[in-house]
């Protein structure tokens, strides 16, 4: 291999049908892509994509495969991924599959007893057997990528797990259970490589285990921040660690990274336009000694005009290449030079937007404007299962994010959240405005292109400043309780009032811009169970209903609206303020 590895994905979770043709596969190589992951693999299945070994092959001993018709379906999607590995490396692209093992059913989620273990000799034996099946099934796969916890895969606690694990620290079971598997592959697949992605391991398990690697036909796959791929804070202290760690060991390593509009962090969004924010963690991550490239970790849409693959294309060709050129090439493609100025701007309020405080501020197309009116929160934790019982959430993941869990969370919190928001929305307010200004009604692609941009610009700011209304309602509303009946709180119910209008105009503005498409919009039955998708929230009147109780009666308002309240992900999991 020589040069960066450049790894795609074809299609994404939110839109998950893609065209496997020749042309796609060709036009990704021209825009710089060495690999191609074969499959989606996320955790809800879109499209039933494969997650798991057991959705291609047999793996006796193992939890029956969750795709459709189960394990009726393999031979449909063993030959689906082995014709598009065909085509893969007929464009001259590497091949890579990613599953998670040992694959345990939700049983790791719901916090059950695990049906394997990798104690369990048997355990390492099947999935050996397995990889070979795999590989006679499917020739043109090179590479493997394994997921050992989420993607349906999970791992014994050495404090509440079996017997054989108890007091057996994580990395000294996992190194060698790796090695094998590595080996098992190698063997089948001279000059390829099994890489293993350490999601969900602490800092400290997962350096402990790469050093125990050293050696093994093993590669590195890591998301850009061990909190997650985060496009504003890659290359953090972990993966600078890991990446040294990974040299010394003679292990590769492929930093995960977000190429396009289409991403985790706004999904099911798709043209938010921040280039700056593209090539910025593009070149954090690929500046890490030890990096040998990148991969996609989302998914890419076919999309002549996405501002940010765009970008990701520019920094492809010319790793050394300044922001300014960057956007400049961006504006002559749409032959408009001021939109420069437009992307600026939005990238710099999508890097000032607070990521930072809770795993929950991702995925923010999904999140309601029209918030709950209760006391707004910064939700750190999923409501149904109180949180996940992981290494990272239990430690290393707390430096990342501010929120962890559903505690009270104090004002000056509250309020660090509230202006970040705020000046999030300030500066794409700014940006939407020139772009505005200057977009006239004309029906060519790149206009029709740059509606869609200001439509999520629009959404971004109506998201970051029902946040900010939400916290700052609340933390005042609580100020009004404790004051007396004086001047004081006389004030601050009249800067009550007056963010309640601002909120119920915000919520109005958000409903103007009319739904998502509805495919979109629909979301997985697991989505829809977890409360990561909800319906629209479309009803204003309730915050009409809140500025009239306080014109009428303002101790019946503060006794009735934005007080405490056990959380139940009421507006959705995204919705970062609403319990
Ligand atoms: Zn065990």
């Amino acid at each position: 291999m020589t040069g960066p590895q450049r790894i795609a994905i074809l299609g994404t979770p939110s839109a998950p049908e893609a065209e496997w043709t020749s042309a796609a596969l060709l036009g990704l190589v021209d825009r710089g892509f060495t690999g191609i992951q074969l499959n989606i693999a996320w955790s809800y299945r879109p499209a039933d994509e494969v997650l798991n070994l057991e959705d291609l092959v047999p793996v006796p001993g193992a939890p029956p495969s969750r795709a459709a018709e189960g394990g009726a379906g393999n031979d449909r999607r063993a030959e689906l991924i082995a014709t598009r590995a065909r085509l893969a490396h007929a464009a001259g692209l590497r091949t890579l599959l990613h599953i998670g093992l040992p694959y345990q059913g939700r049983a790791g989620f719901d916090g059950d007893p695990l049906p394997q273990c990798i104690s369990d000799p048997a355990t390492l034996h099947r999935y050996q057997r397995a990889f070979e099946e795999l590989s006679a099934r499917i020739p043109d796969l090179d590479d493997l990528l394994i997921y050992t916890y989420d993607q349906d895969a999970w791992l014994c606690s050495e404090f509440d797990g079996c017997d054989a694990c108890r007091g057996v620290p994580l990395h000294e079971r996992l190194a060698p259970f790796l090695r094998a598997l590595a080996d098992t592959w190698q063997r089948r697949r001279p000059g390829a490589r099994l890489w293993w992605e350490p999601w969900e391991l602490s800092a400290g398990q997962a350096l402990a285990t790469i050093q125990r690697l050293a050696g093994a036909p093993l590669g590195l796959m890591l998301h850009s921040n061990i909190g997650e791929v985060i496009s504003v804070d890659a290359a953090d202290t972990f993966l600078r660690n890991a990446a040294r760690t990974a040299q010394a060991a003679g292990l590769p390593v492929i930093a995960e990274v977000f190429l396009s509009s289409s991403n985790e962090e706004v999904e099911p969004w798709r043209h938010l336009p921040v280039p700056l924010v593209t090539v910025a963690q593009l070149r954090a991550v690929e500046a890490v000694p030890g990096v040998a490239g990148v991969k996609e970790y989302f998914g890419l849409r076919p999309d002549p005009l996405d501002v940010n693959a765009l970008a990701a294309d520019a920094y492809f060709a010319d790793p050394a290449i300044t922001d300014e050129h960057v956007l400049q090439q961006l504006a002559q493609i749409f032959d408009r030079p001021w939109l420069a100025d437009v992307w600026r701007a939005a990238s710099d309020a999508y890097t000032v937007y607070p990521w930072d405080a809770s795993w929950f501020t991702r995925q923010l197309g999904r999140s309601q404007p029209v918030h709950a009116l209760t006391a707004a929160t910064i939700r750190g934790a999923q409501t149904a299962a109180s949180a996940w019982d992981t290494p990272a959430w239990r430690s290393t993941r707390h430096s990342v994010f501010m929120r962890v869990d559903n505690t009270e969370p104090h004002p000056w919190l509250l309020e660090d959240v509230q202006l970040r928001c705020q000046l999030a929305a300030d500066s794409m307010a700014s940006a939407v405005r020139l772009l505005e200004d200057r977009l006239l009604d004309e029906a060519d692609a790149p206009s029709a292109h740059l509606r869609s941009q200001a439509a999520e610009m629009r959404g971004f700011i109506t998201r970051a400043r029902a946040h900010a209304l939400h916290i700052r309602i609340t933390v005042l509303a609580a100020l009004a309780r404790q004051s007396g009946a004086g001047r004081v709180r006389h004030r601050i119910l009249a800067e009550i009032r007056e963010l309640l209008d601002a909120d119920a105009t915000n919520q109005s503005e958000e409903l103007a811009q009319g739904p998502l498409p509805e495919d979109e919009a629909r979301g997985s039955a697991l989505q829809r169970a977890e409360r990561w998708v909800v319906d629209r929230r479309t009803d204003v009147g309730l915050i009409q209903q809140a500025i009239a109780t306080l014109d009428r009666d303002p101790t019946a308002f503060l006794e009735q609206y934005f007080t405490a309240a056990s959380g139940v992900a009421e507006a959705g999991q995204f919705s970062l303020t609403s319990r």
